[in-house]
């Protein structure tokens, strides 16, 4: 069944956490809550847990108005930045601990331990010391431990910000099968986008308090909800308005320019010519920003030396090859 947030507010004095946020998670999907740090993702998501009372609106699974339960009896597992396990307790008895509290039998709980120790990739390591694990390796277990008792929905805060890049690269990608394979939904707060991304189905962007655009990663890039959602999402080039010359449709408000639809030829070969005002080396791609002088702005290119006519340096000069549809209007922020 969907988990639906109506109307779900929450103030700290002057501070509106909360504002008045409207959402559905469908059921068995991952939905990812993306945002600046301090936008109240985090507030929402205790909200969603019960940890937080609203100041207005509810929360809601199927017809069961969950907005008054409290946090014990909604059935929801959470797994938070800090990882908050026991540290006194061996890899096993973590990860028993909600079967623990709700009575399971112990022979049934040995099985279902060693089950998800092995779909978080810590098969055999029941008796092993909390403390003597890894970072990652005690995420994997507040996992295991969250997903023990079944819950009908799984509540992740930030779970790899404490992780160094190279593990979150590759934890993101495992939670996201582990994710994906679970009859539960879940809902996973993250400022990174790559994450959100990665891990997620749904993408709900927030900002200040209130949902921006939810959409597939897919949709959220093709046609970001304006300019404040294109630059955050990544895009290198938004015009808040149009660049004189460029022979564009008259459009309200700010305009998008996808530099990856986008060719380099040899001048003369494209919409405008453009001259290169910095090219620097990210890996094996380089990362341009050429100087397009007819239309008065500079464009941020990325691509791989065979997407080249020739050598970037700083003067040269390719010709911009511009399709209509890497032109995207966008609107206005809200
Ligand atoms: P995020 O998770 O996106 O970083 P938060 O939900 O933590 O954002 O915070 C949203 C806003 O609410 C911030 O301005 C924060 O300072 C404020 N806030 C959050 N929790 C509290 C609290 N317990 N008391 C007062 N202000 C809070």
């Amino acid at each position: 069944m969907n988990l639906r947030l109506t109307g779900l507010a929450k103030r700290y004095g002057a501070v509106t956490a909360v504002d008045r946020v409207t959402l559905e998670l469908v059921a068995g999907t991952t939905l990812a809550l993306l945002g600046p740090s301090g936008c109240g993702k985090s507030t929402l998501l205790r909200l969603v847990a019960g940890l937080e009372a609203p100041d207005a609106g509810g929360v809601a699974i199927g017809d069961q108005d969950l907005t008054r339960t409290p946090t014990a009896r909604r059935g929801f597992g959470m797994v938070f930045q800090d990882f908050a396990l026991f540290p006194h307790l061996d890899v096993g008895a973590n990860a028993a601990f909600g079967l623990v509290e709700a009575r399971v039998p112990a022979a049934t709980r040995a099985a279902r331990v060693r089950e998800l120790l092995a779909l978080v990739g810590l098969a055999g390591l029941e008796r092993r010391k909390v403390t003597e694990l890894s970072g990652g390796q005690q995420q994997r277990v507040a996992l295991a431990r969250a997903l023990a008792p079944e819950p009908r929905l799984l509540l992740l805060d930030e779970p790899l910000s404490n992780l160094d890049a190279s593990l979150r690269e590759s934890l993101k990608l495992e939670l996201r099968s582990i994710l994906t394979g679970l009859p539960a939904g879940a809902i996973y707060v993250t400022h990174d986008q790559g994450e959100a991304f990665t891990v997620a189905d749904t993408v709900a962007l927030m900002r200040a308090g209130r949902i921006v655009q939810v959409g597939t990663s897919e949709e959220l890039l093709a046609k970001p909800a304006g300019p404040w959602a294109a630059r955050f999402l990544g895009h290198d080039n938004v015009y808040d308005t149009a660049p004189q010359g460029a022979h564009l449709p008259v459009s309200d408000g700010a305009l998008l320019l996808r530099a990856d639809l986008t060719r380099l030829g040899e001048p003369g070969t494209g919409a405008t010519d453009v001259s290169v005002a910095t090219a620097a080396r990210e890996g094996l791609a380089w990362r341009l920003t050429l100087t397009a002088e007819a239309w008065g702005v500079t464009v941020t290119w990325r691509g791989f030396d065979r997407e080249l006519p020739g050598h970037p340096a700083p003067g040269a000069s390719f010709g911009l090859q511009v399709p209509p549809e890497a032109w995207r209007s966008i609107g206005s922020d809200a």
